[in-house]
């Protein structure tokens, strides 16, 4: 029977509650969320006309701070998918360290097919149904799939306007001048790259110069996992990417290695690279699935979910040792169980791609002081607060003898269950 992600999450809590020996108590309230919001949107069309749009937020726990995630607008968003997210984002939260809860939300509609000012009413409208439950020290909302920095501020403006004060660390992903961060657009490949290092150093005794990777993707995350990589002189052999317009994935591959200004400056706002510029500049284009078949040592699949599954999963190279979640759940559990049985090496997810939740606090934090760090600050503290929730997910598997994946979800949740305790609602 196939699972909805929501009973995906659950049934990965009840994997560790069972190695954690978690009590009942504990295990009703991290199954399911804490708390939702179900509401409807009316806005008012460009051709005059109302449409009533739903919308939702859902706060999974927040015993370790103020809740944390994204919205979403999506024609198939389900509350399924968004208390799903709203449990990862909790287990994303504490698995960074960071004194933050899991939350989500998400509107059914399709911003494609929207105008400008037809999304500027949804957005103001989310947030006049929400107003009095999310907020700076309740919960934090940021962008997410088709979601950006200016739906983010037309949110703000509603929240402040509402509210009669400023405060602009009430929802994160605001750009740069109007209370955003710098350097969260590279924040989750770099800190890839530097999880990546981490694991290297600890599972294999080895250092980026010593290894050759390959990408899936070559959008926000895959391009500065790319960049980063160039600067500390690992070579990339190949990326990969979805080509709009002949509807198919290529894999761009030269054997002298990817560079990330070279191929940016032919690569479009959607992450599609130019297939005759990048032929001119000597990379040879395969298809889509050739990156996970090359003889490099480490993968890094940074492009959407469900790309290594336990069908393709036999192309994996002999040569990969290691694999590094970029993206949200690009292995599936059939193709993990295989690929662990033949020792590679997996670097989950919510642990690698932490670094934009990462500086989303960050920018937050910086809100609160209206005071804004310089980059190299900014990436300072990312560095830092990577480095110490790898090593800790690296010692736990370790010492219990479990995989990356098991590692990382045992001390987040252990983390979220202590909380609890404490605050005396579990015992
Ligand atoms: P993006 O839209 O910027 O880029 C996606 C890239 O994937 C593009 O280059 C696209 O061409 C490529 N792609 C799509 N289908 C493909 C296919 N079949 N084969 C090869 N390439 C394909 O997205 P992004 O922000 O880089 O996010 C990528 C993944 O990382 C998603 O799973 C996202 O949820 C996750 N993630 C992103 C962030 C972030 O800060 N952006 C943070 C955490 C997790």
């Amino acid at each position: 029977m196939s699972q909805n992600p929501f009973q995906m999450a659950q049934a990965q809590f009840d994997r560790v509650a069972d190695l954690l020996n978690l009590p009942q108590d504990a295990r009703d309230l991290l199954r399911v969320p804490m708390r939702e919001y179900h509401f409807s949107i009316p806005v008012r069309m460009d051709d005059g006309s109302i449409k009533v749009f739903r919308g939702f937020r859902v706060l999974h726990n927040d015993s370790r701070g103020p809740g944390k995630g994204g919205i979403r607008f999506h024609p198939e968003e389900t509350i399924d998918t968004v208390r799903a997210l709203a449990t990862w984002m909790t287990w994303k939260c504490a698995v960074a360290n960071l004194p933050l809860g899991g939350a989500k939300g998400g509107v059914i509609c399709d911003p494609r097919k929207l105008s400008e000012r037809e999304q500027e009413g949804i957005c103001r409208g989310w947030i006049r149904q929400v107003a009095r439950n999310v907020g700076n020290v309740q919960d934090v909302p940021a962008p997410d799939v088709m979601t950006n920095g200016q739906h983010m501020v037309w949110m703000l403006d509603e929240y402040e306007t509402i509210h009669g004060h400023k405060e602009p660390g009430f929802i994160t992903g605001k750009p740069v001048g109007i209370g955003g961060s710098k350097a969260r657009t590279e924040a989750t490949g770099y800190g890839v790259v530097y999880t990546l290092r981490e694991a290297l150093r600890t599972q294999l005794n080895k250092t980026l110069k010593d290894v050759t990777v390959a990408v899936q993707g070559f959008g926000n995350v895959a391009q500065y996992t790319v960049q980063m990589l160039n600067t500390l002189g690992c070579t990339v052999k190949a990326v990969s990417c979805f080509d709009s317009a002949d509807k198919c994935a290529y894999t761009y591959k030269r054997e002298s290695g990817v560079l990330f200004d070279e191929l940016k400056s032919i690569t479009d706002k959607f992450g599609t690279v130019d297939k005759e510029k990048a032929a001119e500049l000597g990379y040879e284009r395969l298809d889509g699935n050739a990156w996970m078949s090359l003889p490099v040592d480490v993968l890094i699949p940074a492009a959407l979910d469900r790309a290594i599954t336990e069908d393709n999963c036999d192309k994996v190279s002999e040569t990969v040792k290691m694999i590094v979640e970029g993206a949200n759940g690009p292995t599936t559990p059939g193709a993990e169980a295989k690929l662990l049985e033949r020792g590679v090496i997996i670097v989950p997810d919510f642990l690698a791609n932490s670094g934009g939740v990462t500086c989303s606090y960050f920018e937050q934090v910086q809100c609160n002081m209206n005071y804004f760090w310089e980059r190299e600050e900014v990436l300072e503290k990312l560095e830092k607060s990577m480095v110490s929730a790898a090593n800790a997910v690296f010692d736990m598997a370790k010492e219990r003898s479990v995989s990356l994946r098991d590692a990382a979800y045992m001390i987040s949740i252990d983390r979220v269950v202590k909380a609890c305790r404490m605050r005396g609602w579990i015992r």
